[in-house]
């Protein structure tokens, strides 16, 4: 039925039933250049029609979320919830207040979590949600009915076996509180319906600092595949956040030396390099204070650059950890010609498709977010395990489980993206070996 399967025929159909969703055109297009090929080669997930059924969310939710400021004004949002696959498990994936948050960025993010829950090896299905909502500036008391009226309209949605949400962009420990406050209230019930949760009520230890650090080790693992490790590699961070903080701090633990944090206000540049003092003050600042990271620069004399991305910077390593579409073909190249030898992705899709290919040509390491950055969600795993079982395990636990984790998808991805120069195509094996597990468990249950 499908024998005419090509990547443009595919992403022309796709663009017409989903118009104006480039984040969402531009995820599904990067998946199907690697795995449509794969689906020609296997004629089984052709004939279900696979690809076509993944693409499509299983359900998605719009949401009015009404809540009155400190001023007494009325003030309305729009909240959402794109529970796209639960082929392999319970729904499962962040959720994000930030003013740019649309259908497409939520479906694109959605479509992403398919394949990095699936490479975590865990039972996970893939949803994401959020809300247009801007919590800079808001008092605590603000984001506080801000999340209670958005648990409101979603908690008849989600559950510890049918979805279970977490943190992203703008949504942290603060955030999450007050959501699993709300919903305990609504239901009557104590259980593990969200992750990233405050240790006191079901919380995981090494929850906070899993993406981050995921993102180093996956790097670490692209580097050891060439002989070669993170001692001494100057290393380029964008964002810092949740994950570019403790991307950095992983980095520091692994013998790299870390020069750059941005916001979406400008980057700082500290050639001596960051140390333990200097994060711990950046934590500080950013989950604390919440203030801006050119307070660095001033508190350590450093240059900061207002309006900046770092990528100029030169450097080994690169690591971004801010925001989708943040690196571009232009940036790769002034990357690739500084002499950066790789590129590992803490944030969703922030490399656009120009950028990879760049990155590609060059013949650089390049591990794709769904793969390096899947640490977060694969913790976020193992908090459902311990709250199923109710208990909770150590902090030394939890990290050997992390880096035994992010060691089996890099292998997956090797497995998968070798090239005949002994370049590993990241991407492509990314993508197939995120694929095959939730396609067998979809062509299992026949037409559903
Ligand atoms: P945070 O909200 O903690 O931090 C986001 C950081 O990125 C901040 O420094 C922010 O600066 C910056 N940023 C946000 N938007 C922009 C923009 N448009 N331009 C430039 N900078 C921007 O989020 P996280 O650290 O949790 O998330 C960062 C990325 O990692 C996202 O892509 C997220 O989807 C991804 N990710 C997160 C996971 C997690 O466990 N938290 C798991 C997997 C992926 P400012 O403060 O100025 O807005």
């Amino acid at each position: 039925m499908y024998e005419d399967l090509s990547v443009e025929r595919f992403m022309s159909g796709l663009r017409k039933r989903n118009p104006n969703e480039p984040e969402f055109h531009q995820a599904v297009h990067e998946v199907a250049q690697s795995v449509i090929p794969f689906i020609l080669d296997n004629p089984r997930y052709q004939d279900a029609a696979i690809i076509q059924r993944m693409t499509e969310p299983n359900r998605t939710l719009m949401f009015r979320v009404v809540w009155e400021d400190d001023n007494g004004n009325i003030r309305v949002n729009r909240g959402y919830r794109v529970q796209f696959n639960n082929a392999i498990g319970p729904y499962k994936g962040g959720l994000r207040f930030h003013p740019s948050v649309n259908l497409s960025i939520l479906k694109f993010l959605g479509f992403e979590q398919t394949f990095k829950n699936s490479l975590t090896t865990l039972p996970m299905g893939a949803a994401k949600g959020g809300a247009d909502f801007n919590p800079k500036g808001k008092s605590d008391r603000e984001v506080m009915r801000f999340c209670q009226s958005f648990m409101t309209a979603l908690y008849r949605h989600i559950g510890p076996n049918v979805d279970v949400p977490a943190g992203d962009i703008g949504v942290g420990a603060r955030e999450i509180s007050y959501l699993f406050g709300q919903y305990k209230r609504l239901t009557n019930e104590f259980s593990g319906v969200l992750t990233g949760k405050a240790l006191e009520f079901g919380g995981s230890l090494i929850r906070t600092e899993a993406t981050g650090y995921g993102n180093a080790y996956f790097m670490e693992e692209m580097l050891k595949q060439r002989g070669d490790s993170m001692i001494g590699k100057t290393c380029v961070i964008s964002g810092s956040g949740n994950v570019a903080i403790y991307c950095a701090e992983k980095i520091l633990q692994l013998g790299g030396k870390v020069v750059t944090l941005s916001d979406s206000s400008g980057y700082i540049h500290d050639p001596d390099g960051m140390d333990t003092e200097k994060l711990d003050w950046v934590k500080d600042l950013k989950v604390k204070r919440r203030g801006r990271i050119s307070e660095y620069a001033e508190k350590f004399g450093c240059d900061y650059f207002a309006g900046k991305r770092p990528w100029d910077v030169p450097c080994d390593l690169a690591f971004p950890c801010a925001t989708q579409n943040e690196l571009d073909g232009d940036d790769a190249k002034v990357l690739a010609s500084n002499g950066c030898i790789g590129v590992s992705e803490g944030a969703n899709m922030p490399t656009t498709l120009e950028g990879i290919d760049v990155l590609q040509k060059n013949r650089m390491l390049y591990g794709p977010g769904k793969a390096a950055n899947a640490g977060g969600v694969a913790v976020s795993g193992l908090e459902m395990t311990q709250n199923s079982i109710r208990m909770a395990w150590t902090a030394e636990e939890l990290e050997r489980r992390l880096h035994n984790i992010m060691v089996g998808i890099h292998a997956q991805c090797a497995q998968h993206g070798a090239e005949d120069d002994d370049y590993i195509d990241y991407v492509k094996g990314a993508n197939i070996a995120g694929f095959i597990k939730v396609a067998d468990a979809m062509l299992a249950y026949g037409v559903v």
